[in-house]
């Protein structure tokens, strides 16, 4: 073939696909070009998780009729005219791309009316090609409709997930502007039928709950710093409110989104050692910086921007946070909080020596920060049988008290340890079925799982494609003994589901973890006493034995001093 230079109506749909990618990226551009005019209220209306339908009303400054051509074209703004200007942007957009983008990959009808003009007009576009401009009765502000989002790009139409999920992420990012823009009044429907609703008067907190539910938003902790120039508010999760991935964390900066920042990191550091490894804490951050600090224009979604001085910024967020946490931390006083419906005794959280609880793991290189007064509550002590009650908790005796294990969360972390303990080195010992086990799957799932083959022959797993849909089962991790293949297949390929593209490491935890759920013993499974004893020489192992591989407790502790106090034995209460 020779060279060429493509129609324009190609090159712009290839030019789409950097801008928008699925509903919730076109969602994304309407939503923030009805903010950079000034709207004071949003109105998102979807059918079918946005797939025939995005319509975006706002009541902002409008279009005036004489432009709405241009609106559409590409490289056309009227956010910037010079490129410097682009360090002293003030509106989300500047690109000039957004609307040229949807338009060359949908129907587009563009409705707009200035307060100033007697009427509106209107402008429909179709798979890029402009019709006329013609006037109609509008309110002021502008509505765009986006029909049958790629209807002329089938390709782009397969890597669409399922209505769920597009959904879901729709649903995530309006949430998520509402919290960032507090003073406008958000309305997210489809079919009728509201999803979500902001009052639009500035109370961030009630958006909160829209986004974790009521009782995890009652628990975020405010954030409120300034440095510099620098300005960082709003909320961060206690230690004892963690996630299993690190989605939680969300930073506006400047008003923006940003889904790619280093500064993910900079959370992660705050909470060093407060959390358990494989647990991530939950955080919604709005960091205003001099607009010259940052730039804006390195990412075509504008998901990504570049500090002039990275550290500076990474180390604000960074002691923010953690001054906010050490604050907070609760202090235990030897008993979980939650035990005996009070909490322990209130101490006040001195600077760093924050107490433990059940919340902290030290399984940290040892090059973290000593902390000596942690230490002695990692390890487990030499634990004594007592028994087992219920067939669900053992019952054990230590030099420092009484322990209630329970046998389901504590054969899960142990589980959880052996699998992951070679994980850096070589394959776990593997153990061949006496019978390959064949195991279908939904075709979703199986494509999940085809590309996930690798992996789980690092756990020991052999299983190979057996037609379609299917699998052979032919080894399975030694730790598993004879557990049915078929269930633990079926158990990590939920755990794919879940996310799309989690960190290989993240993968990694999240499917031991799965597994080790699947297989751990149950409660209400009575265990002979060897096998109670053997777990809990094995949990004695663990390097985080308090916790299951989810966060959950394994034990409670219940010390001789609390016992002493409890009992009336000793010291006020
Ligand atoms: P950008 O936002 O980068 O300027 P867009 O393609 O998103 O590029 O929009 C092009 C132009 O159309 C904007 O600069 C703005 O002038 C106008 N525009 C788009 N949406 C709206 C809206 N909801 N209200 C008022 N003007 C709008
Ligand atoms: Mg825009």
């Amino acid at each position: 073939m020779s060279i060429h230079v493509l129609p324009p109506e190609v090159a712009s749909q290839i030019a789409a696909g950097e801008v928008v990618e699925r509903p919730a990226s076109a969602v994304k551009e309407l939503v923030e070009n009805a903010l950079d005019a000034g709207a004071r209220t949003v109105m998102v209306s979807l059918a079918d998780a946005g797939r025939t339908l995005i319509e975006v009303a706002d009541d902002g400054a409008g279009i005036p009729a004489d432009e709405l051509a241009l609106a559409v074209e590409r490289h056309a703004t009227s956010k910037l005219v010079r490129a410097d200007d682009l360090f002293r942007i003030a509106t989300l957009g500047f690109r000039g791309e957004a609307l040229a983008s949807i338009g060359s990959v949908s129907r587009l009808t563009l409705t707009s009316r200035q307060a100033s003009a007697p009427a509106g007009a209107r402008l429909r576009v179709e798979g890029g090609r402009l019709g006329r401009v013609e006037p109609v009765g509008a309110p002021v502000g502008t509505v765009v409709r986006v029909e049958e989002l790629f209807y002329n790009v089938p390709a782009r139409l397969k890597f669409l997930k399922q209505d769920v999920t597009e959904r879901r992420l729709i649903d995530a990012l309006l949430t998520r502007y509402a919290l960032a823009y507090p003073q406008v009044r958000f309305l997210l429907s489809e079919g009728g039928t509201p999803s979500l609703q902001t009052a639009g008067d500035g109370d961030r907190r009630a958006i909160l709950a829209s986004l974790y539910g009521v009782e995890t938003a009652r628990q975020m902790l405010d954030l409120s710093a300034s440095e510099d120039g620098f300005r960082l508010v709003g909320f961060t999760s206690p230690v004892a409110l963690t996630r299993s991935n690190r989605r939680e964390m969300t930073i506006f900066i400047n008003g923006r989104w940003v889904q790619d920042t280093p500064l993910t990191a900079a959370i992660l550091q705050a909470y060093h050692t407060l959390l358990m490894v494989g647990r991530y804490p939950l955080a919604v951050l709005f960091l205003e910086l001099p607009p010259e600090q940052v730039d804006v224009n390195v990412h075509p979604a504008k998901a990504e921007v570049r500090f002039r001085e990275p550290e500076k910024v990474f180390s604000f967020v960074q002691r923010s946070l953690r001054k906010t946490l050490l604050a907070y931390t609760p202090v235990s006083a030897g008993t979980g909080p939650s035990l005996w419906g009070r909490s322990g005794e209130a101490r006040p959280a001195a600077g760093p020596q924050v107490d433990a609880g059940w919340f902290l793991d030290h399984a940290d290189p040892p090059s973290a920060p000593p902390a000596a007064p942690q230490a002695p509550l990692t390890l487990l002590p030499i634990l004594r049988l007592v028994g087992q009650i219920g067939a669900t908790y053992l019952v054990a005796e230590g030099p420092d008290g009484l322990y209630l294990i329970d046998q389901h969360a504590a054969h899960e972390r142990v589980l959880f340890e052996k699998l992951m303990a070679d994980r850096e080195g070589k394959r776990l010992e593997s153990q061949a079925l006496l019978a390959p086990a064949v195991v279908h799957l939904p075709s979703a799932s199986a494509r999940l799982l085809d590309g996930q083959l690798p992996l789980l022959q690092h756990f020991g797993f052999d299983v190979e494609p057996f037609g379609p849909d299917s699998f052979q089962v032919r080894a399975m991790p030694a730790l598993f003994g004879d557990a049915d293949p078929a269930a633990a297949l079926r158990a990590l390929v939920e755990d794919f589901e879940e996310d799309e593209a989690p960190l290989r490491d993240e993968l990694e935890a999240r499917v031991a973890g799965r597994v080790c759920k699947r297989m751990a013993v149950k409660a209400g499974q009575a265990l002979t006493p060897e096998e109670q004893r053997a777990l809990l020489s094995d949990l004695e192992a663990c390097a985080s034995p308090r916790t299951c591989p989810h966060g959950r407790p394994t034990m409670i502790h219940l010390s001789v001093d609390t016992l002493e106090r409890q009992f009336g034995r000793k010291g006020p209460r």
